[in-house]
């Protein structure tokens, strides 16, 4: 199995709740290692730039208004298989639909307030990993 990267919001509905480190568990009782970890105030423009890829859906400017209504922690994961072990640890995208025992299912309302953000693909990863990070910002674990 291969050591990925993979990126995670922790959304401020679930950072509001005081659920940062009851998340933080999920990921490294899961084999996730935090490897780079921060808290922001989203601006518009970064939340646009972010979702870029849903700027045609009829539910952007309520995720654009959601994701800077609050501040978030963005952090990278490293684990074995990380982008999809990170997936199935948060669960589907509406929290009525995600398994027993998911961060959404577990910390979430709704889709649209739904607690966690976690990069669909390696090239996701990728592209958003870099959109928070520099390369001097990650610390990869040697010991
Ligand atoms: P994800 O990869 O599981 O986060 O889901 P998507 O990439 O499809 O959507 C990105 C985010 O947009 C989701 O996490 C939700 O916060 C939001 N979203 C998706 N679908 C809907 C919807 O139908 N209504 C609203 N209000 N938000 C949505
Ligand atoms: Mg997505």
């Amino acid at each position: 199995m291969a050591i990925e990267r993979t990126f995670s919001i922790i959304k401020p509905d679930a950072v509001a709740k005081n659920n940062i480190g009851a998340i933080y568990n999920r990921f490294e009782t899961a084999g996730l290692k935090i490897i780079a970890s921060k808290m922001i105030h989203l601006s518009q423009e970064q939340a646009e730039g972010f979702y870029a890829e849903h700027s045609e859906r009829p539910f952007f400017g309520a995720l654009v208004a959601f994701m800077t209504s609050g501040p978030i922690m963005v952090q990278v994961l490293e684990g074995e298989n990380a982008v999809l072990a990170h997936r199935e640890i948060l669960g589907a995208t509406n929290p009525a639909e995600a398994a027993e025992g998911t961060i959404r299912a577990d910390f979430a309302e709704s889709i649209d307030e739904n607690a966690a953000h976690g990069s669909d693909s390696l090239a996701s990863a990728e592209r958003e990993v870099a959109y928070f990070f520099s390369a001097e910002e990650l610390c990869p674990r040697t010991r």
